[in-house]
């Protein structure tokens, strides 16, 4: 699966807002933003006009960002979003927040997104039962996720277990940290969707 590979913390500033894709380093004085809270390269402390569409760019941008999206399956999503009844923007989010990786991060399993993608990867997870290694499966209410018995012994699970316990999950969904066990029981509705962007821009962007 192809996938970024540049600098993580670049990302955040180039889009000028902390997006956290790096698990607890983002919360710790370490984070790039804390000290160069400026766009990366040579004119990045430059003065910039910001036009109409570089504002939806930056929109975009943000939310496949934050998801750990790339360009063309982002349009596939965004295609999805306009196909479905109802608001093409808040559709887009909803998509993005079924997403496995998004699930494992929210459950409190992974720090980051892109851990739950690692770990998705390395097949710690079963999904209703059955071992599941794709991160962009969309899960649907009455899903079940739970880490593999094997895994669940390990030092690395029962880490991410107190970081679950630690977390208070979203109200679409239960979580058994200690079990290492979570359940979709709703499919989240838009304001259950705490994201610093306006996804109007984005459809916006995309009807130009
Ligand atoms: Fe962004 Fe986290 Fe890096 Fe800070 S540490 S710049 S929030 S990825």
């Amino acid at each position: 699966m192809a996938r970024y590979t540049g600098a993580v913390c670049r990302q955040c500033r180039r889009e000028g807002m902390k997006l956290y894709l790096k698990g607890d380093r983002c919360y710790s004085n370490k984070c790039a933003m804390e000290r160069r809270a400026y766009a990366p390269g040579m004119h990045g402390q430059g003065r910039v006009k910001v036009t109409e569409y570089g504002t939806q760019l930056r929109a975009k941008q943000a939310v496949r960002r934050i998801y750990g999206i790339l360009e063309k399956q982002f349009r596939l999503y965004y295609k999805e979003a306009e196909r479905q009844r109802g608001v093409t923007g808040s559709n887009l989010l909803v998509l993005l927040e079924r997403r496995l990786d998004n699930v494992v991060f929210r459950m409190g399993f992974a720090s980051s997104r892109a851990e739950a993608r690692q770990l998705i990867r390395h097949a710690h997870f079963e999904l209703n039962g059955k071992k599941v290694d794709i991160s962009s499966i969309l899960l649907k209410a009455g899903d079940e996720i739970r880490v593999r018995e094997k895994s669940a012994k390990s030092e690395k699970f029962s880490a991410l277990s107190e970081l679950a316990a630690s977390k208070t999950a979203p109200e679409w969904m239960d979580v058994n940290a200690q079990d290492l066990f979570g359940k979709v029981t709703a499919l989240p509705a838009r304001e259950d969707i705490v994201i610093p962007v306006d996804e109007q821009l984005i459809v916006e962007l995309y009807s130009r």
